[in-house]
């Protein structure tokens, strides 16, 4: 039987992305022996415009019934002065939230051809493969009571920080099994010495870890992670945290590899369904070019086959033919060191390639690769 995936293409970059990314999905499933079904739905400014909302209802429902969607970005200038509650990523946020998707995987790993892309010194940013696990729908940002208010004159705002210790057990597991396929490291980051909601996290996360014996388990001040990261990121194996340090330390993780059009990411729920996506937006200034880097998408399509799909023999192939196209010396022109993102690489330039040549190069590269 088939397997049911979802695309929403989204906005600006998002449908050549995508597309690039349900190619190689496709290859690599294949060699799997895995039939896929890919439908399309509109999400978005795409939405707004055929819709009137960035998510309509059928959508959501047409979700739940995939194993997996597989997403571009949304947004752009045509909808930037639109309120809050109704521009694109409103739509993005509905999703995440309605299909209940409380675990953000973002990992972060230099391809050593790139390793000129990062701020950090070569000798730095070498070995970097890690993995933050990020809760994502409690905490700081969803804690109540919030809001701002004025008392005899003097303006005040507050926001409530709250887990209970459900929420940080089904993170913790997710984190704890995510490291058991990797080098059985977790860091678990918290800011225990002050908050009393990092100390539950220190106390529930010990008692998960005693269902993954084989799995070491070490406690870290986010501050200190913090600084780890710039000085010898490549320690890090699986890092879990809550909503508002993953928020920044995951964007921390990111910015050490160097690039934006590299990075992939996944988001899960308990009910078994994944949303998998580019960090990257909908990088209106390349718009409908053939500029964009279509790799981050690809390496979010080999999550899907991972954590949705359960092959990861194909999603390590995937990765493999992604790290042979870049040997080869091929670049987007986000890539080329002389580029600044979105200005680069008038189409032609010498040296870059376009999205569908890098999507076509990635899928000669894997099928190149032994079985
Ligand atoms: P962006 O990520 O879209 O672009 C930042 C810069 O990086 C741009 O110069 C862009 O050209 C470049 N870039 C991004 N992805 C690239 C790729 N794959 N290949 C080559 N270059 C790439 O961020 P932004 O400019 O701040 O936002 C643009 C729009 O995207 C906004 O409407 C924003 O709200 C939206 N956005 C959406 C998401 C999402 O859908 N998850 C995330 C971030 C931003």
């Amino acid at each position: 039987m088939a397997e049911r995936i979802l695309a929403l293409p989204g906005d600006g970059i998002g449908p050549e992305v995508v597309a690039e990314a349900l190619r190689a999905l496709e290859a690599a499933a294949a060699w799997a022996g895995l039939a896929l079904e890919v439908e399309f739905e509109l999400v978005g400014g795409a939405s707004i415009e055929a819709r009137g909302t960035p998510l309509a209802d059928g959508v959501l429902a047409r979700a739940r019934d995939c194993r997996a969607v597989l997403l571009g970005a949304v947004g752009g200038p045509a909808w930037d002065a639109l309120p809050v509650a109704e521009r694109p990523e409103r739509g993005l946020l509905q999703l995440r939230r309605e299909l209940g998707l409380f675990a953000n995987l973002r990992p972060a790993s230099v391809f050593p051809a790139l390793a000129s892309a990062s701020t950090l010194r070569p000798e730095v940013t070498r070995g970097i493969d890690l993995l933050v696990v990020r809760e994502l729908t409690g905490g700081l940002y969803f804690g109540e009571p919030r809001g701002r208010s004025t008392e005899a004159g003097l303006r005040s705002a507050r926001n409530t920080m709250v887990y209970d210790e459900s929420e940080i057990a089904r993170i913790a597991r997710v984190a704890f099994a995510a490291a058991r396929g990797r080098r059985r490291q977790l860091t678990h980051v918290h800011k225990a010495n002050v908050l009393e909601v990092s100390q539950l996290w220190v106390e529930v996360v010990e008692e998960v870890a005693k269902d993954f014996a084989d799995v070491s388990l070490q406690h870290q001040l986010v501050d200190s992670c913090a600084m780890l990261l710039v000085r010898d990121p490549a320690r890090f194996d699986v890092l879990l945290t809550g909503n508002l340090f993953g928020d920044i330390l995951s964007d921390e993780a990111a910015m050490i590899t160097g690039s934006l059009g590299m990075l992939p990411s996944a988001s899960l729920g308990g009910g078994g369904l994944g949303l998998y996506e580019p960090v990257h937006g909908s990088a209106p200034d390349i718009a409908g070019r053939d500029l964009a880097n279509p790799l981050a998408a690809i390496l979010s399509a080999a999550m899907l086959l991972e954590h949705s799909l359960a092959q990861p023999a194909a999603a390590q192939r995937l990765r493999r033919a992604v790290a042979a196209a870049l040997d080869s010396g091929a670049r987007t022109a986000d890539l080329l060191p002389e580029a600044a993102p979105g200005e680069a690489g008038a189409s032609g330039e010498a040296g870059a390639l376009g999205c569908r040549a890098m999507g076509d190069l990635v899928l000669a590269e894997l099928a190149k690769l032994p079985d």
